[in-house]
């Protein structure tokens, strides 16, 4: 039978419970062989903010991730040079696994973004999107071509990288936003300790 891989793009600045839940809901109703984590290379829409070395992102990922058989995480994103386009990442994961069918999963917020994505059309034909609840976030797809996204609706969990960097730079708690290794590796590194644009 064909896989059906799970695909959860996203900067992991850092990795936290509300990315492993959507990959875990989604993974489970659509009865999803593997979710492949891809941290993104050089982000582009991130605006003025200094993201964390790719590396780290990467090393927390995988930490987050280690202890679920069902959790891997792809080095395509960061390995290749310049901007991350979710078109570059589908189309290196479906020449990696041909047989395999892909679901790209995606916040409300993100999800809001799919028109202003570059060859939308190309797309939906390398994957089946999954738009997943989040709090603070209308999920809508009143503008999207029908049958090429799925709604889900996720157990809501207020959680954003945004925040738990404030948090560190504050000296605010992380325990039990992030899993307890990404604390741990946080703390290793000393991330996110500048206070400044978080
Ligand atoms: P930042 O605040 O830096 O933008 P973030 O928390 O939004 O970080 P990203 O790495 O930007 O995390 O998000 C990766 C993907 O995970 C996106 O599709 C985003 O919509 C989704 N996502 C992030 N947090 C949640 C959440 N709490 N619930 C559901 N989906 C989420
Ligand atoms: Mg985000």
């Amino acid at each position: 039978m064909q896989r059906k891989i799970g695909v959860m793009g996203g900067t992991f600045d850092p990795i936290h419970h509300g990315h492993l839940v959507a990959a875990s809901e989604v993974a489970d109703l659509f009865g999803l062989d593997e979710v492949v984590f891809v941290p993104t290379g050089q982000p582009w829409q991130k605006g003025a903010r200094s993201v964390t070395p790719a590396e780290d992102r990467y090393l927390m990922t995988v930490v987050a991730t280690a202890s679920n058989p069902r959790f891997g995480v792809s080095r395509v994103d960061i390995d290749r040079s310049g901007p991350t386009y979710t078109k570059d990442t589908l189309t290196d994961l479906h020449a990696e696994m041909p047989d395999a069918s892909l679901f790209f999963i995606t916040g409300a917020d993100a999800l809001g973004a799919i028109l202003s994505w570059r060859d939308v059309e190309d797309l939906f034909s390398l994957a089946h999107f999954v738009g997943v609840t989040r709090p603070g976030y209308e999920l809508e797809d009143d503008h999207l071509p029908e049958g090429a996204v799925t709604l889900v609706e996720v157990p809501a969990m207020a959680i954003s990288s945004t925040d738990c960097r404030r948090r560190v730079a504050e000296g605010h708690p992380v325990w039990y936003l992030v899993p307890d290794g990404v604390v741990q590796y946080i703390a290793k590194r000393g991330l996110y300790r500048e206070q400044g644009e978080q």
